[in-house]
């Protein structure tokens, strides 16, 4: 107790010289500019915030984060009266039957310094506090220590400034009371001692009202790993010391399945953010493929390796053949390659089947004739369609191999026929060829006009017309039928006439027939067709 007076004279004394080496500026001559705030202190961090000139107060906090408890402390808060005014009705607890100076302590002593003649405030706050059954600090994580709001009534550039005289941190021992052996005095006349604790602390100014209970601990995201890639969907947990109030994958807010939030397979690169009740955030980035990244058998980014069995249970999905072929009668086939469904990895080779046998049909040899092709005899695979000389189907042949041509025609009617000069009768001559393949007679070598003979199927029967028949001249005369397969070839002769009468006359049966005939003849030259007749000569000319 003696040294609790002790440092309560030491600070009034440090107070009293506070007044005159104020450190304190202020620019009051700024109206509109707004006020940057800046909290210092001896103990804790330096913090600015710029307070807009639309805000009406700044808070200024001071937090701890301490192991142990606390057993006393001692300090003076300063501030320029000309831009900030303490306010109690801004700054009350929450019972509103005290300040709310230090949260954590609930018997606080403390005076706000006003000027005794004027009662203007002097821009001190002196406080001290001591509880041998100790303030609740340890396990709270951050907490306010001092917190204070105030109006904003200049602009231009502000300090606060925490001077803390005394702070001793113990752990309450059997009795309840606070242990000796657990006492660290951590500030000692304002001077930072080295101590086995060492309290974490922030320092906070918020434009505007603040409710120094929130807190400044950002959630905690477990379960995911900054910068890491998963190959499959992944649970991750949020914890804050407060509340979470929402989590996002991206613009996505995720709800949580029985405390756990899930990052689906296949996403992609997500950037998540945990924000807790206080705003404070925390945020991961990771990555969910869809599934492994196979490189033979081994994920290139878990390195799990696949087991490869054909089994539901296995996350694979088992085994399959590729590259399966049926055999052919022209081309061996194949099993098929078993592979790993899952990771791709080919398991095993398979091998070749053999060949199928043709289906072959067999076609007799066939001889050929003038009028039509022969064969020899072959066999034809109905599935391939290759032609093969032998039944066993080794020996292929190409279809035109198979192919006897047609024989040379012949003529077989109209032989050795005999004519007298200037006889109009008209004379057939049969090739065997083809009709089909007909192309032309040739009369002694040259070809024939088409007008001087009919020529028809049965195989080929060409009529050398009356007309031309009897322009031919005395002497043998050769006729060739010409078809694709040869030429038949054949002679007739026609007979040098005794005499002009009787060859008219004798085979006639009176004159008037004759005259008829001449009669005829020159009638039907009227019309050309002895003109003809001789057109059929001069071309054979
Ligand atoms: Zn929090
Ligand atoms: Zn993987
Ligand atoms: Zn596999
Ligand atoms: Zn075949």
């Amino acid at each position: 107790m003696n040294k609790k007076v002790m440092s309560l004279l030491l600070s009034l004394i440090l107070v009293v010289t506070s007044v005159f080496v104020s450190n304190i500026v202020a620019y009051a001559e700024e109206p509109s500019g707004g006020l940057k705030v800046t909290a210092t202190s001896n103990y804790f961090p330096k913090k600015s915030t710029f307070v807009a000139n639309s805000e009406e107060y700044v808070t200024v906090t001071y937090f701890i984060n301490s192991s142990k408890d606390m057993l006393d402390t001692q300090w003076e808060l300063k501030y320029d009266p000309a831009c900030l005014e303490f306010n109690n009705a801004v700054n009350m607890n929450e019972a509103g039957d005290d300040l709310n100076l230090m949260p954590s302590v609930d018997d606080l002593v403390w005076k706000v310094i006003t000027n005794e003649e004027t009662g203007e405030q002097t821009g001190r706050i002196e406080a001290n506090a001591h509880r041998l059954k100790l303030y609740k600090f340890a396990g709270k994580g951050y907490i306010p220590f001092v917190t204070a709001t105030f109006k904003v009534i200049g602009s231009g550039e502000t300090t606060v400034d925490l001077f803390v005289d005394i702070l001793t941190l113990s752990r309450l021992g059997s009795n309840f009371m606070t242990d000796p052996a657990e006492e660290e005095v951590i500030v000692d006349f304002g001077v930072i001692n080295v101590t086995p604790t060492v309290p974490s602390r922030e320092t906070a100014v918020h434009s505007g009202l603040y409710d120094p209970h929130c807190d400044i601990t950002a959630p905690v995201i477990s379960g995911i790993e900054n910068g890491k890639t998963y190959c499959d969907t992944v649970e991750f947990e949020v914890s804050d010391n407060v509340g979470v109030a929402n989590v996002k994958a991206g613009d996505v807010e995720l709800s949580p399945t029985n405390g756990k939030y899930t990052l689906e397979k296949g996403i992609g690169t997500v950037k998540v953010v945990a924000t807790d009740k206080s705003d404070n955030t925390a945020e991961v980035t990771v990555t969910v493929n869809d599934g492994h990244t196979w490189n033979n058998g081994v994920c290139s980014v878990c390195d799990y390796t696949c087991v490869h069995k054909d089994d539901s249970s296995n996350h694979t999905g088992g085994t399959e053949i590729r590259g399966a072929k049926d055999a052919t009668c022209t081309e061996e086939g194949y099993t098929g390659d078993t592979y790993c469904k899952g990771c791709g990895v080919k398991l095993s080779t398979g091998s070749s089947t053999n060949k199928l046998s043709h289906d072959l049909v067999n076609t007799p040899a066939k001889d050929a004739t003038a009028a039509e092709t022969g064969n020899k005899e072959y066999w034809h695979c109905k599935d391939c369609g290759k032609y093969f000389a032998d039944e066993k189907g080794t020996n292929e042949i190409k279809p035109d191999d198979t192919v006897i041509p047609k024989l040379p025609p012949d003529i077989i009617k109209g032989k050795g026929q005999s004519i007298t000069t200037g006889e109009k009768k008209a004379l057939s001559f049969t090739s065997n060829a083809a009709f089909n393949d007909f192309i032309r007679v040739e009369l002694d070598g040259k070809t024939l006009d088409e007008t001087d003979y009919t020529a028809r199927e049965g195989s080929t029967v060409v009529i050398l017309k009356a007309d031309c028949v009897g322009a031919l001249s005395a002497g043998e005369h050769r006729i060739g039928i010409v078809s694709e397969s040869g030429t038949a070839v054949t002679t007739f002769t026609v007979k040098e006439k005794m005499t002009a009468d009787n060859e008219i006359q004798s085979p006639q049966t009176g004159d008037n027939s004759s005259l008829f005939l001449w009669t005829a003849l020159l009638f039907i030259s009227a019309f050309g067709v002895l003109g003809r007749t001789i057109y059929c000569r001069r071309k054979r000319a």
